[in-house]
């Protein structure tokens, strides 16, 4: 029998060498997004991708969101992006959050393999949990009220994002700068086994992120494997211009969509401040 390479495949040790020559070394710290598809050119899949990762690095992190366990009340605060006839009347499909739940498929397979990693550690947030290798500590900083935690405190430990694949999900350290704007937050719910608990500083709409990337130019790094990008940002920067076109520009990264309930909220909630100082 033969065995024939295909064309521009590639495996671990191609994914590892990527990683260092975007200057991942054994103590990095990252947090890692996505891809939403991986090819079927990378030997291992997902497997070879997170063991790459796993040995590039002291601590990887990646978002394990569960949407699967949110509910909606019949009725419930306004400006909200929710239309809560409807979403109440589907929550009837919704899961109870336990930390063995699968991680929503709208993040990649990356962060469901990485869960099942030997070691790895998951927070216990009923809808925005993170999960990771070397990240207990990390993850501990995550809070009901404080989501996000998690990647300030990456960033405040010099760590990077790492975006991986070429339409990968959001990039969801932006919604930490968000916050830290003090941009418009949602209030979701979740099924939990103690009952429906209800999680404020829930994110608003991500389809404008792509806007960012021509303001990062200077401090990215970006290699390919095949046609597979690996990108490496450094998380402090990426949250101090994202926070500050934000303060600059209210409008900045909010999708074009006139009919996009969070984004539409977020305009809302902005005039209505400018009237308040004004
Ligand atoms: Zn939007």
């Amino acid at each position: 029998m033969t065995t024939r390479k295909s064309a521009g495949a590639f495996g671990y040790r191609d994914i590892l060498l990527a990683l260092r020559r975007i200057g991942l070394e054994g103590d990095s710290r990252i947090l890692v997004i996505g891809p939403s598809l991986i090819p079927e050119t990378v030997r291992g899949g997902a497997a070879a991708i997170s063991a790459a990762l796993a040995a590039s690095c002291k601590t990887v992190i990646a978002p394990a969101f569960t949407y699967q366990t949110m509910v909606y009340p019949a009725e419930g605060p306004p400006d909200n992006a929710v239309d809560y006839p409807e979403a109440s009347a589907a929550s009837v499909e919704a899961d109870f959050f336990r930390p063995s739940l699968r991680v929503s498929p709208l993040l990649g397979p990356l962060p469901e393999t990485l869960r099942r990693m030997e070691g790895a550690v998951r927070s216990g947030h009923p809808i925005l949990s993170f999960t990771g290798i070397g990240a207990q500590e990390i993850l501990e900083s995550q809070s009901l009220n404080e989501p996000f935690a998690p990647i300030d405190a990456l960033a405040k430990a010099g760590g990077d994002v790492v975006v991986l694949g070429s339409d990968p999900p959001a990039n969801v350290a932006l919604h930490l700068a968000e916050q830290r704007t003090g941009r418009k937050q949602f209030i979701r719910w979740a099924l939990t086994p103690e009952g429906v608990m209800e999680c404020p500083g829930f994110p608003g709409c991500s389809r404008g992120f792509g806007a960012i990337a021509e303001k990062l130019s200077g401090i990215v790094q970006r290699r390919k494997v095949g046609s597979f990008p690996v990108v490496r940002i450094p998380l402090r920067d990426l949250l101090n211009i994202a926070a500050g076109w934000i303060r600059q520009d209210p409008q900045a990264m909010l999708c074009a969509n006139p009919d996009c309930p969070f984004c539409t909220a977020v305009r809302k909630a902005g005039r209505e401040s400018d009237a308040g100082r004004g």
